[in-house]
C-alpha cells in the first residue's frame, strides 16, 4: 500500500501526510482492493461493509456515520427503464460523503489537527462534518456566490469560512497557498477521497446481483465521482467479479466543459461565453485530473455529453414533478441521462441524484 506519483512512477510512504508529490504532482494510491462477499453480505448495510477494499488499515479507527449503501431505485425516463442511486440521501445532502469518510478517517489517524478545503459548496459541507465528527479543526475557502443554505451548513458543523474576492479558480489557488501551511483535506488532490467514492461502484454492482451495468452516466465536474467508478470497476474486474467495465458517461455544463472539449481532441471548440451554468456543483474550468478523467472515458468506450441551461432546467423541473427534489447540478446528470437513453434504449444504464435540493433553493427559485 502506497501513494504513487503516476507520472515519475515514484512511491511514498502510506501515512506521509501528504496530499501531491515532492513536485508538485499529483497521488494515486497503489492498492489491492479484496472482496469477500460472505463478509459483506453479513455486514451492515453501509459503505465500509467493502472493508477489505478500502485501502484503510483495519485497525484504525473510523470516522464515520454508517453512510452509503444509498438504495437503486428502479425509475423511467421518456419511457425507459433506469437505475437511479438516491445519493442526495447522504447525511450531508450529497455523495461527497463517501470520499469524506474514507478521507477524514486517514487524516484523523495520521494525527492531524487542522484541515483546510476548498469548494464550491457539497464538498465543503461533507469534510466540515466529517471534520466536526474527527474533531479536527477545518476551514474552506469559497466564493462569495456559494449557496447560502451551504455556507450555512458548512458553520453548523464549526467550520471556519474563508470568502476568497474572484473566480472558482482563483479560490482554489488561494487554497493551494494556505495549503503550504495546512493539510489540504482537497475533494480533487486527495487520492484518499477517490478511494470512498470508488465504492458508489461496488455497491451498483452489489445491487445489480454483482453484476456489471453496461453504462453509468456521471457528472463531470471534478469528475471525482467519474474517477471513482473507474477506480471501483477496475477493482471489481482485478478481483475476478465483473468481466467488463461498464462505459463511464460524463456529463457537463455546456456553459463550462472542458473535458468535452478534451474528448473531441480539440476538434470542437466551446467559446466561453462569459456565462455561468446553474450546474455550480460541476462549473469546474480546470479540473486538475483531467488527463485521468479523459482516460477513464476512453478506456471504457464511454463519452462526454454537454447539457444547455434549458435541458438543466426542464429536467430539474421534470425529477420535481416525479416527486424528486434535487438541486440543479443533478439535474444536469440526468438531462445527460436522457439524452444517453435515446440512443441506448436496451441497455442497463446506472446513474444517480447526486445531491439534495434542499440546499439550493436561492438557484431552485429561477428554474420553476
Ligand atoms: C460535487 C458534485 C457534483 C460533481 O461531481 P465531481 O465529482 O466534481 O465531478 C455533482 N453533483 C453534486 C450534487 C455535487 O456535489
Amino acid at each position: 500500500m502506497n501513494l504513487i506519483d503516476p507520472k515519475t512512477k515514484s512511491a511514498f510512504d502510506f501515512n506521509e501526510p501528504i496530499w501531491q508529490s515532492p513536485l508538485g504532482n499529483l497521488l494515486d494510491i497503489d492498492f489491492k482492493a479484496q472482496f469477500n462477499q460472505e463478509l459483506i453480505h453479513n455486514r451492515p448495510p453501509n459503505l465500509w461493509r467493502y472493508r477489505e477494499a478500502i485501502p484503510i488499515p483495519l485497525e484504525v479507527e473510523l470516522v464515520s456515520l454508517q453512510e452509503g449503501f444509498t438504495p437503486l431505485l428502479d425509475l423511467s425516463f421518456d419511457g425507459i427503464r433506469v437505475g437511479i442511486k438516491q445519493e442526495q440521501l447522504f447525511s450531508t445532502g450529497s455523495y461527497k460523503d463517501r470520499g469524506a469518510t474514507v478521507l477524514m478517517t486517514q487524516v484523523k489517524s495520521l494525527g492531524i489537527k487542522k484541515v483546510i478545503q476548498d469548494s464550491s459548496g457539497n464538498a465543503g459541507c461533507a469534510i466540515a462534518a466529517y471534520s466536526a465528527l474527527a474533531n479536527i479543526d477545518c476551514t474552506i475557502y469559497l466564493q462569495k456566490e456559494t449557496s447560502p443554505n451551504k455556507i450555512i451548513q458548512m458553520e453548523s458543523y464549526g467550520a471556519h469560512i474563508q470568502y476568497i474576492d474572484g473566480t472558482r479558480e482563483d479560490v482554489a489557488a488561494a487554497t493551494i497557498l494556505a495549503a503550504k501551511f495546512h493539510y489540504y483535506a482537497s475533494h480533487s488532490w486527495n487520492p484518499f477521497f477517490m478511494q470512498g467514492t470508488k465504492t458508489f461502484a461496488y455497491e451498483v454492482c452489489e445491487q445489480l446481483g454483482w453484476k456489471a451495468p453496461d453504462a453509468v452516466v456521471l457528472p463531470g465536474g471534478n469528475g471525482t465521482l467519474l474517477l471513482g467508478c473507474y477506480i471501483g470497476f477496475k477493482d471489481l474486474m482485478a478481483a475476478g467479479i465483473i468481466q467488463k467495465l461498464p462505459k463511464l458517461i460524463a456529463v457537463q455544463a455546456a456553459n463550462c466543459a472542458p473535458l468535452f472539449v478534451e474528448w473531441n481532441k480539440g476538434k470542437v471548440s466551446i467559446q466561453p461565453n462569459g456565462e455561468t451554468t446553474l450546474a455550480e456543483g460541476i462549473a469546474i474550468a480546470n479540473p486538475i485530473r483531467l488527463s485521468q478523467m479523459l482516460e477513464s472515458v476512453e478506456e471504457t468506450k464511454g463519452m462526454v455529453l454537454t447539457v444547455t441551461e434549458e435541458e438543466i432546467a426542464e429536467t430539474w423541473r421534470e425529477c420535481g414533478k416525479k416527486g424528486f427534489y434535487i438541486e440543479p447540478t443533478s439535474a444536469a446528470t440526468i438531462a445527460g441521462l436522457k439524452q444517453y437513453l435515446k440512443n441506448h434504449t436496451t441497455e442497463t444504464v446506472i446513474s444517480l441524484f447526486s445531491g439534495s435540493g434542499l440546499k439550493s433553493s436561492d438557484k431552485n427559485k429561477k428554474m420553476l
